[in-house]
């Protein structure tokens, strides 16, 4: 990779007049001068790292037209209602648009008031749009979401396959394509497929530091998802379960307890999942309980937390779904419940699978996850290292801060392998333990085993202890599912190795119900002032949500998202900066020219009137 040209002279001073910002993050400097001298470039960043850039600001910098290649319609309506509060000349051509508004987007990209231009690929497969466009001029291609074009990602769209001939249809532009998709068969494929030679590549690191990770094993999961959102009361978040049934259950739950809460899944009416959707866009403080088919379509920036109700399906949608919290880069807050119910699921679906080289696949999939949730070491270095990315301990996982201890625990492992093989290794956790902490449940007596070696000689532990035990003995592969249908184990090769003291075992102490996970909220209110350097006083609470109080004002009039208005981290430094006079208030966090001219006086004298 050659070395980058040096950036446009121009680009610090519109990187603060227009979006209000001081600096570039990581990636954004060398994308950006690379894009502005024409050269061709993917860009590997993840979500939340802030790619949009990359494009937003070369497209302000030489009065070329960008043309925007995107997947989703909402996203780039999105886009564009954030461009235009920015004051930047921003349309997008979709099937939604009425004819009135697109003759009026052909009169303003013809007049060149248009900067950046968003379209679907199927759109850009349109004869009589690529002739109109080669005859406007486009200086540049961003292609957002590249990994649609690789059958190796998730999300392969056939249209992607298109976009190279339509980049050359209209004069072959430099391309940039954007993708948060690390792995390497996908990467390979975008550089093949959306370039006709080899594009420069930026592959950014897949940390996200302010993103704290927590797992812990389903205990009461009803509790310990209440108490995990109690500390986080008027923050917006995200919980993630497998089913659009508990979606439901524990949306109502939710709601029940006081939290502005609404679930979204696959299932529900359009009518309603678009309601759904636009509430947690546009609202503050409100918490969306859905399935998975929930976040493609949404940029919220202060998503304060995501917690997971059941383990996700694999690692990569893991780090997807959680990559939805703190896209503002301000602390965010994740916990994920896992049980062997769950483990045992995932199983039983790869099983079901008909290609034996794909269910190795997927095995070796749900096995990573399952290291990743009885993790003994730091949560984000194991994350990390699945992505080939080395990493110390981050000291700030649930790991790192102690929740989590090792002992040697082929004694115990003994024990519950000895229930196991005593029993007819046809038993789920549930009833292992009740053998081994000497429960005489009606079941166990029924089957006597009450009466065999292994009754009761787990007694010093409670039941939830010995449940983690069997846990991670599966997670391990000591255990396996004993029958298709049932939650039921028996021994492995290694499950007998443990039992004949052939191999030892770490095993994770059981945490008391006291040591939680999540021991602080980082996103609370209180938090964020801190973390940004703000006096915490009681009032600059007051303070924050006075002025978030204002922004919602004027969303609700304006009819746009309140963090197109401002973003929770311009609030903030308002807060910390308390400033008096215009002049003051354009070096806060996200006040480029436009919003003080259009948002600054409001502000003023709120601040004013709190102080
Ligand atoms: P991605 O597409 O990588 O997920 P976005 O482009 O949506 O991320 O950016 C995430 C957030 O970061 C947005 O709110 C954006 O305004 C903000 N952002 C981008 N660049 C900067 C910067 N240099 N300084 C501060 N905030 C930034
Ligand atoms: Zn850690």
């Amino acid at each position: 990779m050659s070395a980058p040209p040096p950036l446009p002279p121009n680009a610090r001073a519109t990187l603060r007049s227009v979006f209000g910002y001081d600096d570039f993050r990581e990636g954004q400097a060398e994308a950006i001068a690379r894009v502005a001298a024409g050269q061709p470039l993917l860009a590997v960043m993840p979500t939340g790292s802030g790619k949009s850039m990359c494009y937003q600001l070369p497209a302000l910098l030489d009065g070329g037209l960008t043309l925007v290649v995107s997947p989703l319609i909402a996203l780039m309506r999105d886009q564009v209602a954030q461009m235009s509060q920015l004051g930047v000349g921003a349309a997008t051509l979709n099937s939604l648009a009425g004819e009135d508004e697109a003759r009026e987007t052909w009169r303003r990209l013809r007049a060149g008031h248009i900067r950046l231009l968003f379209v679907s690929p199927e759109r850009l497969a349109m004869d009589g749009l690529r002739q109109a466009l080669a005859g406007l001029g486009v200086a540049r291609v961003a292609v957002d979401e590249a990994h649609c074009v690789s059958e190796w990602g998730h999300d392969f769209r056939p249209e992607y396959r298109e976009i190279r001939a339509a980049v050359a249809a209209i004069g072959d532009p430099p391309v940039l394509a954007l993708t948060a998709t690390a792995d390497r068969n996908t990467r390979r494929d975008i550089a093949e497929r959306l370039f006709d030679s080899p594009p420069e590549v930026i592959v950014h690191s897949f940390d996200r530091p302010n993103i704290d990770l927590a797992f812990a094993a389903k205990d009461q999961p009803r509790r310990q998802l209440l108490d995990f959102l109690g500390k986080r009361k008027g923050a917006n978040g995200i919980v993630y379960c497998s089913s659009r049934a508990r979606t439901e259950s524990l949306a109502d739950y939710f709601a029940r307890e006081g939290f502005d809460a609404f679930c979204y899944h696959a299932g529900m009416e359009q009518r309603d999942r678009n309601r759904n959707q636009d509430r947690f866009q546009n609202e503050d403080g409100v918490i969306a309980v859905a399935t998975i088919a929930f976040g493609m379509g949404i940029n919220k920036p202060d998503v304060r937390f995501v917690a997971h109700a059941d383990m996700p399906s694999s690692v990569e949608s893991y780090y997807q779904e959680i990559g939805r919290a703190g896209r503002d880069g301000l602390p965010a807050d994740t916990l994920t419940l896992y049980g062997v119910e769950d483990m045992a699921l995932r199983r039983r679906q790869i099983a079901e699978r008909g290609d034996e080289a794909r269910r190795r696949i997927e095995g070796r999939r749900l096995d990573a996850l399952l290291g990743l949730c009885e993790a003994s070491a730091c949560r984000r270095q194991t994350l990390l290292a699945y992505f080939d990315e080395a990493s110390a301990p981050c000291g700030s996982c649930d790991v790192c801060r102690g929740a989590v201890s090792l002992y040697d625990g082929t004694v115990d492992a003994q024990k519950a392998l000895s229930a196991v093989a005593r029993t007819g290794q046809r038993f789920g956790a549930a009833y292992l333990a009740d053998v081994l902490t000497g429960n005489a449940s009606e079941t166990v007596a029924r089957n006597s085993h009450n009466a065999i070696k292994t009754f009761g000689v787990g007694r010093d532990k409670p039941k939830q202890a010995w449940m983690g035990v069997v846990r991670q003995l599966f997670a391990v592969g000591a255990l396996e599912t004993a029958s298709e249908e049932h939650g039921g184990f028996r021994l492995t090769e290694k499950g007998d190795g443990i039992l004949r003291g052939r191999e030892t075992i770490q095993l994770r102490e059981h945490a008391a119900r006291r040591a939680r996970p999540d021991r602080t909220s980082r996103g609370s209110a209180e938090a964020l002032v801190a973390a940004a350097g703000g006096a915490l006083n009681a009032d600059a609470v007051d303070l924050l949500a006075a002025l978030k109080k204002l922004r919602l004002e004027i969303a609700r009039r304006e009819r746009v998202a309140a963090f197109m208005i401002l973003a929770d981290r311009a609030l903030i430094d308002m807060v910390a900066k308390r400033p008096t006079t215009l002049d003051e208030m354009s070096a806060v966090h996200g006040v480029g020219q436009r919003k003080l001219a259009a948002y600054g006086d409001a502000f003023l004298k709120a601040l004013a009137g709190a102080a």
